[in-house]
């Protein structure tokens, strides 16, 4: 089994106990031994990612504040919520941010057969594509879990696996824009990549009211540092 593999595979057990839509953390040896795997890029620059989207309000709201900021990010979409929401997929990608994969369901893919896995990932795909007109390059699976199937068919599709390095847990019911806030910032770095969710779809009810309040902060602190803010395309990942 290879690192990445075992990576991706990790946290499984995890995932069944904690209700939380992101378990598997990057950390520091997996950081150290798989810098792309856990979205480490150039040291000067931040890449902003969003999953679970689109969202009809999340979504859209924080396209207008991101317009606003003069920033662009990549969002992790649902295929089942591009079905549901074309217009707000087909507005991320022309605000000229990135679209990658992050599933049709948001399921845990340790639990389900290769085959399932299969059509999943290249349904989301297949719906991402002809809706919003872009070609994904990126894959992060719901949980940042993978299977080995999974991590196969992401291959064939030419998808590019990437977790995260910091999140912002702000998928809690108690989540408050100043916890999202001091959650990102306890592991943000130059070259990091944060997870944030622009929708609810597999978190409490309108925990992206406090992702949106948290935003401004995280931002400012970023230029304060020297640090771009951008997309996983404008990252630099090494190849
Ligand atoms: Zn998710």
């Amino acid at each position: 089994m290879s690192a990445a593999r075992t990576a991706l595979m990790a946290g499984a057990g995890a995932a069944l106990v904690h209700a939380g839509p992101a378990v598997a953390a990057v950390g520091p040896v997996r950081r150290r031994l798989m810098p792309g795997l856990a979205g480490i890029g150039d040291r000067g620059h931040v890449a902003l990612t969003f999953d679970d989207g689109p969202h009809p309000q999340a979504t859209t709201e924080l396209l207008r504040r991101l317009d606003r900021a003069g920033v662009r990010a990549t969002f992790f979409l649902l295929g089942r919520m591009v079905e549901k929401h074309p217009e707000v997929a087909r507005a991320i990608a022309d605000g000229g941010h990135e679209v990658g994969v992050h599933g049709y369901e948001h399921s845990l893919l340790v639990k389900r057969g290769p085959r399932a896995t299969r059509d999943d990932l290249d349904r989301a795909t297949q719906t991402i594509v002809a809706v919003t007109g872009a070609q994904p390059r990126w894959w992060r699976p719901p949980y940042g879990v993978a299977s080995t199937a999974a991590l196969v068919e992401a291959r064939r599709l030419r998808l590019r696996p990437v977790l995260w390095t910091c999140w912002g847990r702000d998928w809690t019911d108690t989540c408050t824009a100043d916890s999202i806030y001091r959650s990102v910032m306890r592991r943000l770095s130059g070259g990091g990549t944060i997870l944030l969710h622009d929708s609810d779809y597999a978190a409490a009810e309108n925990c992206w009211l406090s992702m949106l309040a948290a935003l401004p902060a995280i931002l400012t602190t970023c230029t304060a540092r020297g640090l771009r803010v951008g997309p996983l395309a404008e990252h630099g990942i090494p190849a």
